[in-house]
């Protein structure tokens, strides 16, 4: 039994990795300012002796180390997220991730803590290699764009991670999530898929920004966490960087179609130019794909789950709180 400790715990992954690792038999503390997060992702767990939520900022130092002090391992979580709200808040996003990892590493570093830092495929930037390797070049736009602040704040997370393991010794571990998807995940913050589930289940118009041939791999939040689950028991991980994703790929057009399909829908497909979805000057990335073997090779595990699949517990979710009456 490790007794772990998640900021960010009530957000989408972090709830998921909640419920993974009190299935296993440890012990978890949950910190959110539910900014992002919400309690309804950890309703079920709220009543659980073996799991206790804090409301609070990982931002506040005093309260990342005294739970980081109870804990026997950290996975950090909690970050500024989705690609709209970096856009509208860069200060926010920048002075959240930094400030954030920072408070988490000092903790970690006084009692040796093992720390699982989340970072992003963001990371990898404007690169048009194809798959991605964890020791690849990264190649950010500039620094007038504010997309790239998000991608930048997380590798300077990676490097100062990685630089309290090589300087002080703290067993950090770095996951860079691919597009992450599951129940849970709300489209508020402008993630594709629960939108387009969204929009296909209220036969509303499916709002495929650009041209729709820029593709993502789309990975299940159960095998993204089950990643992370097998990486904290994995001596060998330490000091490492890995790749968290499926590589099976899809454009985003075609993506599109395949909810319309999946939702029984007969939404229409819109293409909506990206300066009016985000914002003058936006870039994106045209492909996005992991090279997973690192993770495989490491932990004996990759993400397998079917985008089939993916789409429809997606499309499921989506129901179930259009039900409820979300809106
Ligand atoms: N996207 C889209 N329609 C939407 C939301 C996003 O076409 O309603 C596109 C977005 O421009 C990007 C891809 O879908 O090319 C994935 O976007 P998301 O924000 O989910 O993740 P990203 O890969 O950009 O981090």
């Amino acid at each position: 039994m490790r007794k772990v400790f998640i900021t960010g715990g009530a957000g989408f992954i972090g709830s998921h990795l909640a419920e993974k690792l009190l299935a296993s038999g440890h012990r978890v503390w949950a910190l959110d300012d539910l900014s992002t997060g919400s309690m309804e992702n950890i309703e079920h767990l709220v009543d659980r002796e073996d799991f206790d939520f804090r409301f609070g900022s990982a931002l506040d130092e005093a309260l990342v180390a005294e739970y980081v002090d109870r804990a026997d391992v950290v996975v950090h979580l909690a970050a500024a997220v989705g690609v709209r709200l970096i856009v509208e808040k860069p200060v926010h996003t920048i002075e959240t991730n930094l400030g954030a990892t920072t408070a988490v590493l000092d903790a970690a570093a006084r009692k040796q803590k093992v720390v699982v830092l989340a970072s992003t495929s963001e990371v990898y930037g404007k690169s048009t290699k194809v798959p991605f390797q964890e020791d690849d070049d990264i190649s950010l736009g500039a620094t007038t764009r504010s997309r790239w602040a998000y991608a930048c704040s997380k590798a300077m997370d990676e490097w100062l991670a990685l630089a309290f393991y090589r300087e002080k010794g703290v067993p950090v571990v770095v996951t860079r999530f691919f597009n992450t998807v599951g129940p849970r995940q709300t489209g508020r913050y402008g993630m594709v898929l629960p939108n387009f589930a969204r929009q296909a289940l209220l036969r509303e118009p499916i709002t495929v920004y650009g041209t729709g041939e820029q593709s993502r791999c789309f990975g299940h939040v159960k095998d993204a966490v089950e990643a992370v689950e097998r990486l904290i028991h994995c001596p060998e991980a330490v000091g490492e960087v890995f790749n968290v994703g499926t590589d099976e790929e899809v454009t985003i057009s075609e993506l599109a179609a395949r909810v319309r399909a999946a939702a029984g829908s007969d939404s229409e497909i819109v293409k909506i130019p990206y300066e009016e979805a985000y914002a003058e000057g936006f870039e994106d990335m045209p492909r996005r794909v992991p090279d997973v073997t690192k993770l495989e090779r490491v932990t004996g595990f990759r993400p397998r789950t079917p985008l089939a699949q993916v789409i429809d517990d997606v499309i499921a979710d989506q129901r179930a709180r259009l039900e409820a009456g979300e809106v």
